[in-house]
């Protein structure tokens, strides 16, 4: 599933939206971004392709990474070395292909090493940091526990519906398979 939203997203929205209808994996990027300025390669095109597929254009996309890029570096070293992978994630660039947003299965999948901040954080986040974010989100003890226990099994698509369920009041009936279907399914859920 790539979602889309056809009535686009302002950059000026991101901060709201990725607190109210982000997956996690999503809304840790988005805060590693602008907590560090940075992301990484993997990170970028996780978050990229994903806010492409909720509706940001390639214009906005351009606004939204340059702003948080050049408080750590200058306009050239971004235009020189960045600018062009955005162009790339909307077929602008290369063989210009048009790129879609990863799927859970894809997310969870990938190769996260230490200083990565992309990845699926019910598989790659450490139990007791993953709890700890998840109280810090207003989810009760309860609820972490249930999440957890998920985890723990390795079910880290459940573990994310049941999240759902926990941050919207009601299930995501039909699973959790692709974060842009999480982000519509909330968009839904919260209209
Ligand atoms: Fe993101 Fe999917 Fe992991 Fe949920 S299960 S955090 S949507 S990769």
């Amino acid at each position: 599933i790539v979602s889309k939203n056809k009535a686009g997203v302002h950059v000026e929205e991101i901060d709201s939206l990725s607190q109210k209808s982000f997956p996690l994996c999503m809304r840790h990027l988005h805060q590693h971004l602008r907590a560090n300025h940075h992301l990484k390669h993997g990170g970028r095109l996780q978050y990229g392709l994903f806010l492409k597929g909720i509706g940001l254009s390639l214009e906005n996309a351009m606004r939204f990474w340059r702003a948080e890029f050049t408080r750590m570096m200058d306009v050239d070293k971004f235009e020189k070395e960045y600018a062009y992978n955005i162009r790339y994630n909307y077929g602008k660039e290369g063989k210009r292909t048009n790129y879609t947003p990863y799927s859970c299965l894809k997310i969870i999948m990938e190769n996260v090493g230490a200083g990565d901040s992309h990845g699926c954080p019910f598989k790659h986040t450490d139990l007791s940091t993953l709890k700890q974010k998840l109280l810090g989100y207003g989810i009760p003890v309860a609820g972490v526990q249930q999440v957890a226990d998920y985890v723990e099994r390795g079910h880290y698509q459940i573990a994310c519906g049941k999240y759902f369920e926990l941050s919207h009041g009601m299930p995501a009936e039909a699973g959790i398979n692709h974060p842009n279907q999480y982000f519509e399914l909330s968009q839904k859920v919260l209209s």
